[in-house]
């Protein structure tokens, strides 16, 4: 009976297919884990999109009566399939954006991670097809 091993004589041309997905999957991981560490940010973040709306006072005199004219920011959110709407204090309006802005990036992160996942797999799988060999 033969157990086929891998032998010590494989070819120059594979030899350089592997040397070149090698390289491929390094670069893959160094993106990865560049993306990883922006992830591991534990600062504070606020779920939600930050939109800026023209409001009524409700003032009977004030110009907005005729046309909504106030501008306020408003905080929308939803949590378990519940919509949430909310007016963002003058004064919180910067602290809004910069949390509301760690959300969207760690947002943005994780689809770049699953982006990197699915190239990382497909070369794994490309390394794999190099590599095999038919048992003769
Ligand atoms: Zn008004």
């Amino acid at each position: 009976m033969y157990l086929y091993t891998y032998t010590d004589e494989i070819r120059p041309v594979v030899k350089k297919q592997i040397a070149s997905q090698l390289r491929a999957l390094r670069q893959i991981e160094h993106r990865r884990r560049v993306v990883v560490q922006r992830l591991l940010d534990t600062s504070p973040l606020v779920r939600g999109t930050l939109s800026r709306i023209l409001q009524r006072c409700g003032k009977p005199n004030c110009h907005c009566a005729k046309k909504p004219a106030h501008p306020v920011w408003r905080l929308a959110s939803s949590r378990e399939g519940r919509q949430r709407c909310q007016l963002v204090r003058q004064d919180d309006v910067e602290w809004a954006q910069e949390h509301v802005a760690r959300y969207k990036d760690v947002r943005a992160g994780l689809r770049t991670l699953d982006a990197i996942h699915k190239e990382q797999r497909a070369a794994l799988r490309g390394l794999m097809e190099i590599r095999a060999i038919e048992y003769e």
